[in-house]
């Protein structure tokens, strides 16, 4: 059951681990080869006792959501960017397990179909951003736009250079509009991609996530690493912050990604709406 807004009822939450652990700090530079993949700074413990504090975060993520709902003025939006194997599937499956469906909007950006190419890169991206009072997902983004554009060379820097410029703006004015964007990078190696990717074409039941093209974007992996450190470094903004999650543990990601959602949603404080209309109704 939701506790009411205020009152004796209300217990004081867990104290969360620092978002600043991940986060990329405004104006500094974002340097991936110093953040080791495969570690797990500020977790609660082992595995086991990492688990366990996430199904408390996640039950804290569920009741903060309802609010978020309820209140129908504020909304969230979490953009997920990896690289191929990244965990990005995982993740949204794993850390909004409890979460009401209905309060959610899922997107995924694929390449642009002709009709989007038609039009601006932010064009289709401005469609799928969260309505008030709900949390939206973005599955890759706009920021496919400074990356694969420009580490496949689908255009020229001319083109995708002033994108984060243009990105900056786009993600302040959904911040002036009552929308929190939080921005999350899962981190791995590229041995922990080659294990994946590996795996997606031996298991059956795997396969069908596998692309060829996977092959080809892992033959450019330090490309992509430079294009996504200038991305992180020129779009990491106070109303627009960016998280790099050393990502190969995936029972520690997933830690790490609700401790920053919560971290958000309670600096929003959504309330449930006081209807003071209703007072004295009986049924
Ligand atoms: P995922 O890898 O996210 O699970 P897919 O295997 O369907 O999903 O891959 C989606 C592909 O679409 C990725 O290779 C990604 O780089 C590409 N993509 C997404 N947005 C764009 C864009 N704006 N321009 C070019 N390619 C893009």
């Amino acid at each position: 059951m939701d506790q009411p807004n205020s009152g004796p009822a209300r217990k004081a939450p867990k104290s969360l681990a620092s978002v600043a652990t991940w986060r990329v700090d405004p104006g500094k530079a974002a340097e991936l080869t110093k953040i080791d993949a495969g570690s797990t700074p500020e977790a609660p413990g082992d595995r086991a006792t990492t688990e366990k504090a996430s199904a408390e975060l996640m039950i804290r993520l569920a009741a903060l959501q309802n609010r978020l709902r309820a209140e129908e003025q504020r909304s969230v939006l979490l953009v997920l960017q990896a690289m191929d194997a990244g965990g990005k599937d995982g993740t949204v499956k794993s850390v909004f397990n409890g979460v009401n469906p209905m309060g959610m909007q899922v997107s995924s950006f694929n390449v642009p179909n002709d009709d989007e190419l038609a039009h601006d890169f932010l064009w289709r991206i401005h469609q799928r951003t969260p309505a008030r009072g709900f949390i939206g997902i973005f599955n890759r983004s706009h920021y496919e736009d400074v990356l694969a554009v420009r580490v496949r060379k689908l255009a020229s820097e001319k083109v995708w250079r002033p994108r984060y410029g243009l990105i900056n703006h786009f993600e302040r004015s959904l911040s002036e509009a009552g929308t929190s964007v939080v921005k999350v990078m899962l981190h791995i190696s590229a041995d922990e991609q080659a294990q994946r990717l590996q795996e997606r074409i031996d298991d059956p039941t795997k396969r069908w996530k596998f692309r060829l093209g996977d092959l080809e974007d892992r033959k450019l992996w330090p490309d992509y690493q430079r294009a996504y450190e200038d991305a992180l470094t020129e779009t990491s903004t106070e109303h627009a912050p960016w998280f790099v999650v050393p990502a190969n543990r995936k029972w520690y990601r997933n830690w790490a990604v609700l401790t920053i959602l919560v971290d958000t949603l309670e600096r929003i404080d959504p309330k449930f709406p006081e209807r003071p209309d209703l007072a004295g109704v009986r049924v």
